[in-house]
């Protein structure tokens, strides 16, 4: 889900939602593929939190949390999730920028192309 902040990316209750920044995403998704990838570590990272409250003062990272980070990131599925995710984001977000005529800057001029490449490694 989305929500907005004044100093999170994300957040969580630890149970059901992880909730991130409108602006935060805006401002990921400008910088492409790379941000599209930042935003699946950051809801790796909110997933590790299951023991969170909506109080964002409980936000802890102990030694328990950075255990679970780390097999998560390894994880045959975070990295099913980060093709499958990142990919379908990416190849998404090009598309509509293609079919509206909307020019996603410098940065991205070989993006159409890239995200065409992408879709067909799929
Ligand atoms: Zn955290």
């Amino acid at each position: 889900m989305l929500g907005e902040s004044a100093g999170m990316l994300a957040w969580t209750n630890g149970k059901n939602y992880i909730a991130l920044d409108r602006k935060y995403l805006r401002e990921q998704f400008r910088e492409g593929l790379t941000g599209v990838i930042r935003v699946c570590s950051v809801i790796a990272h909110e997933y590790c939190h299951p023991d969170c409250s909506d109080d964002p003062d409980v936000h802890t990272h102990g030694l328990d949390f950075y255990e679970r980070f780390h097999n998560v990131i390894l994880s045959e599925q975070y990295a099913g999730m980060l093709s499958y995710v990142a990919v379908k984001a990416y190849t998404g977000m090009v598309k509509q920028a293609v079919k509206a005529n909307i020019s996603l800057g410098r940065r991205h001029e070989h993006s159409d192309r890239l995200a065409n490449e992408l879709e067909a490694v799929e």
